[in-house]
């Protein structure tokens, strides 16, 4: 298959969260598996020397947008097997930030309609369009609206991705011929239209000829009210064309016994080595503690979305017991004030390092016995993966890629990875925390069976790649 990867952010050019991720690893994995792979993306600013020397400018053209006629460069940069395009027009994306800028809307349409005109251009025919996000969404309108007749690109599929179901792309509806330069029609039909306003992630579920998410868990969650941010029913209504699937990990980037911000290096063979990680961090964190008492590490945004009002109504009691916690985490100043309070009363037992902090982060994933990631809802979520491969079990609730990545202590099987929650529920959480803490000092056995588990589970892309191919030949042969 040919297969045009388009994403409004790609490792490791620009990143800004989990999609610059998948759109630098996934692309990889399908060329890894035999296929002829493009990615496309915007030529920001921000996107560093040492990869504009590596490419070479090989396509100049024009792109309408509405009345505008704008200058469209196309660079290319060939690696790891597969070729990435950038688009150049220093109006739209020579800006101090990637997203956040007063046009947004205009910027992404552009990247969005360059992204059809270049490919006669560049004489690539793709089978399959994958776009992600809002960003990227008007590929399947504009594709629908304006190309889907045409003989060149009657074959091309689209693909549409959610990564996060909270950003929508919602605008104001003038913006609809003025900027997008379609026809008003489409909005007061409803295609574009949701709530009073532009949403490009609704019209896109809706013309896309697949639409995929990033778990089963979370494609089946966003179907109802609580977690579909009033989309839930334009995808039950396009259930039969949603597909969850996972994401891999960089399971280089992300290997204990590579890993050079480990104190010491260890395997699944070795694993006794982790001790020494474990004092390392204590150390580091000006901690003291015996070998029967956890220390459990949270590594995240300090946002709702993690469940960190579930650690705020219990912190008390969770500092109580016989542990260690250790936080690394910016965001929300209350919770970065609760962490700071909280380590004032509790110096002996809470360690809370407020910042952002790649080495630290990967100390807490090597060091800790446990990791708690309670989030509300979690599309994916790539934390409780790490943990896993570095050893410390995760405990989670049962939301998204947790539930589909941690399976529970079963004390009867010995089966399990980890320890979770079902309900959105402080004491839930405090009770399995409780559970964990008792494991960890009683049975020393089962806790080894299930670090071994976490550890030799493959998180890689591989697999996910071909459930992603099997989505793509799916859509060609219908
Ligand atoms: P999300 O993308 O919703 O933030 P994920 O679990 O998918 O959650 O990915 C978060 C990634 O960011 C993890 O690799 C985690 O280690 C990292 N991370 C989050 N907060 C910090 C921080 N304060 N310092 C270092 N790394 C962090």
């Amino acid at each position: 298959m040919k297969i045009l990867y388009a994403a409004s952010e790609v490792a490791p050019f620009v990143k800004t969260g989990g999609l610059g991720d998948v759109a630098g690893s996934l692309p990889q994995a399908l060329a890894a598996a035999g296929h002829e792979v493009a990615v496309v993306c915007p030529l920001y600013s921000k996107i560093e020397d040492k990869w504009r020397k590596k490419m070479k400018l090989v396509q100049k053209l024009y792109v309408q947008l509405a009345w505008r006629s704008q200058y469209c460069g196309i660079l290319r940069l060939r690696q790891k097997g597969v070729t990435y395009y950038f688009i150049d027009n220093e109006y739209y994306f020579a800006r101090k930030m990637v997203y956040g800028e007063y046009d947004d809307a205009e910027r992404f349409a552009f990247f969005s309609k360059a992204v059809l005109e270049m490919l006669p251009e560049l004489d690539f025919q793709p089978d399959i369009i994958n776009c992600n996000d809002w960003q990227t969404a008007l590929i399947p309108v504009y594709y629908s609206i304006n190309y889907a007749y045409r003989p060149w690109y009657e074959k091309i599929k689209t693909v549409y991705t959610i990564h996060n179901i909270q950003y929508q792309g919602q605008f104001g509806r003038d913006i609809v011929s003025y900027v997008f330069g379609i026809d008003d029609y489409h909005f007061d039909n409803g295609f574009l239209e949701q709530d009073g306003c532009v949403n490009l992630m609704k019209a896109a579920i809706l013309c896309a000829h697949r639409v995929t998410t990033v778990s089963e868990t979370y494609a089946e969650e966003i179907q109802t009210p609580a977690y579909g941010y009033r989309l839930d029913s334009i995808l039950r209504w396009n259930r039969g064309k949603l597909y969850g699937i996972i994401n891999g990990l960089d399971t280089k980037a992300f290997d204990p016994l590579k890993d050079k911000s480990q104190f010491v290096n260890f395997s699944v063979r070795s694993l006794e080595r982790k001790k020494m990680n474990r004092a390392g961090l204590l150390e580091l964190c000006g901690l003291d503690a015996n070998a029967e008492t956890p220390v459990i590490g949270m590594v995240t945004r300090f946002a709702d979305q993690k469940g960190l009002d579930l650690v705020a109504a219990v912190l008390e009691d969770i500092l109580r017991l016989d542990l260690r916690l250790i936080v690394l985490g910016t965001g929300d100043p209350a919770y970065e004030w609760m962490f700071r309070d909280a380590m004032g009363r509790h110096p002996d037992k809470l360690h809370a390092h407020i910042g952002f902090d790649a080495k630290l982060a990967n100390q807490i994933y090597g060091g800790s016995d446990l990791f708690l990631m309670p989030s509300l809802f979690e599309p994916c979520g790539l934390a409780q993966m790490i943990s896993m491969r570095y050893g410390t079990l995760p405990i989670v609730r049962e939301t998204g890629g947790l539930k589909d990545t941690v399976f529970p202590y079963n004390q009867y099987t010995g089966e399990g990875n980890g320890f979770s929650f079902t309900y959105y529920n402080a004491h839930d959480m405090l009770h399995v925390i409780e559970e964990a803490v008792q494991l960890f000092k009683t049975n020393k056995q089962a806790w080894k069976a299930m670090q071994v588990e976490g550890m030799t589970t493959d998180f890689s892309w591989a697999a996910s790649a071909q459930k992603y191919i099997e989505v793509y030949e799916g859509v060609i042969n219908e």
